[in-house]
């Protein structure tokens, strides 16, 4: 008999298939038994009739648990209520375990800790289904995205010598006799290195900042996904996030949708984004702030309240530019007219979501770059590497990075985003 998976049903409507997986939920009504069934494609309902199938299969699903693993073997049907359009009347069930315990999730009003502390269950679930499912379609997405733009996917170091950001929230670990390096909060410095290789490159893993902060859009672990281009000039990075923002929403919204009509998400929010997002400087957005009550003064860096207030007054997401520099990292390129603010750009998604991108155009003149370092208490020694990449064939050069579990958190309309990534690694959560 053919094995086949949920998602595939539809083309077997009247034929006898097999599936395998496992009862998330049963109900029963004597003679007749619903097995609520997932097999990681999707989810369906088994009917199980006493007076269609043997004895012993009968026996068996009535024996059967909450997360059973068995194997169906039955007819598919047209049944309208299914989100598949069918369902599966068993002829032959076959138990590969059944539980002996019951399943420790089982109610509807779990606290938020039970679930963290049963995240290698709670992945289980349908909510969770459905987001790891948008996240793997951003994912996607972002691949999609620059090979059609045939750019080289480049994987920087996690373990590195070489500070990205702020020396603020490093996690440092001991490495052999080279002594203390620390894991990485961004790859851009080795991307910035590619860019004059390849051109135009990009990567896409893990990153890790030891945020004590307790936010809802802060992870200590999370993916990022960089990229960096040779010759691109500030509003050419611009136009690139864009693109690849509006690229990605089109796209789960085309390949995902049903996954965020599951969550409830409201998908006419997301058919508004499409290019160009508006611009706006950080002075302007001083104003708006101030406007809104904020006392914050010229020179101040946003968190994630200055943010969302900026970010209501639009329906996509929307560039805030030119800050100040003392505000932004070491790297970033003043702006000639204004060597005060930076030539930079970070995006603010809509709903309260935040920063979801920081870009920049990067700084290729040695002396500025070696005044910076010293500017930021950096050690200039640690960074001759990155200092060649000005001393021989430097260009202007731009970049960004992207957080990928803020976009799925924006994308999905989640409340926090710690389901936004399979194991998240909060303040307090290392398990599992
Ligand atoms: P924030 O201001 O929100 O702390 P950041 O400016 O420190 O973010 P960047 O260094 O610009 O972050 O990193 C690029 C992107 O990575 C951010 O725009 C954001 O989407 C994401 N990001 C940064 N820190 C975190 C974090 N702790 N957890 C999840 N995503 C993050
Ligand atoms: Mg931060
Ligand atoms: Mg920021
Ligand atoms: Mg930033």
């Amino acid at each position: 008999m053919k094995w086949v998976y949920i998602e595939d049903l539809k083309q077997y409507i009247g034929q006898e298939v097999e599936l395998r997986g496992w009862v998330w939920n049963k109900r029963s009504s004597g003679k007749i038994h619903f097995l609520q069934f997932r097999d990681g494609t999707g989810f369906i309902q088994v009917v199980v009739e006493q007076s269609s199938v043997d004895p012993q299969t009968f026996e068996i699903s009535d024996r059967i648990k909450m997360e059973s693993s068995v194997i169906v073997r039955g007819v598919v049907r047209e049944d309208s209520r299914s989100p598949y359009g069918v369902e599966v009347h068993a002829k032959e069930i076959i138990p590969v375990q059944i539980p002996t315990e019951p399943y420790p999730i089982s109610k509807k009003d779990h606290g938020i800790d039970f679930l963290m502390e049963h995240r290698h269950l709670w992945l289980r679930s349908r909510r969770q289904f459905h987001i790891l499912r948008v996240r793997d379609a951003v994912l996607t997405a972002i691949r999609n995205f620059y090979k059609e733009r045939k750019f080289v996917q480049i994987d920087t170091p996690i373990f590195t010598g070489s500070i990205g950001e702020t020396a603020g929230n490093l996690f440092e670990v001991d490495y052999f006799d080279y002594g203390k390096v620390y894991l990485s909060q961004t790859g851009q410095l080795y991307l910035e290195a590619a860019c004059l290789a390849f051109g135009k490159v990009y990567n896409l893993g893990p990153t890790f900042r030891a945020e004590k902060s307790k936010t809802r859009r802060h992870l200590i672990e999370f993916w990022m996904h960089e990229a960096e281009v040779a010759y691109y000039e500030h509003e050419d990075n611009l136009r690139l996030q864009e693109e690849l923002v509006s690229y990605i929403v089109k796209y789960v919204l085309e390949n995902a949708s049903e996954h965020l009509i599951a969550i409830g998400r409201d998908i006419s929010k997301l058919e508004k984004v499409t290019v160009p997002f508006e611009r706006i400087t950080y002075d302007e957005a001083i104003k708006i702030l101030q406007k809104h009550g904020s006392n914050i003064q010229w020179g101040d860096d946003f968190g994630g309240d200055e943010e969302t207030i900026i970010a209501s007054q639009f329906e996509k997401p929307v560039f805030v530019t030119h800050y100040p520099r003392k505000c932004k990292a070491f790297y970033m390129q003043p702006d000639p007219s204004r060597p005060e603010v930076v030539l930079c750009g970070d995006l603010l998604a809509p709903e309260g979501y935040g920063e979801i991108i920081g870009g920049s155009q990067r700084i290729h003149d040695y002396d500025l770059l070696v005044e910076r370092l010293k500017e930021f208490n950096l050690p200039v020694e640690k960074y001759q590497w990155y200092l060649d990449l000005r001393k021989w064939g430097s260009v202007p050069h731009s970049g960004f990075g992207l957080g990928v579990e803020r976009t799925v958190a924006w994308i999905c309309g989640l409340e926090h985003i710690r389901e936004a990534i399979p194991f998240a690694r909060t303040l307090y959560r290392v398990y599992p």
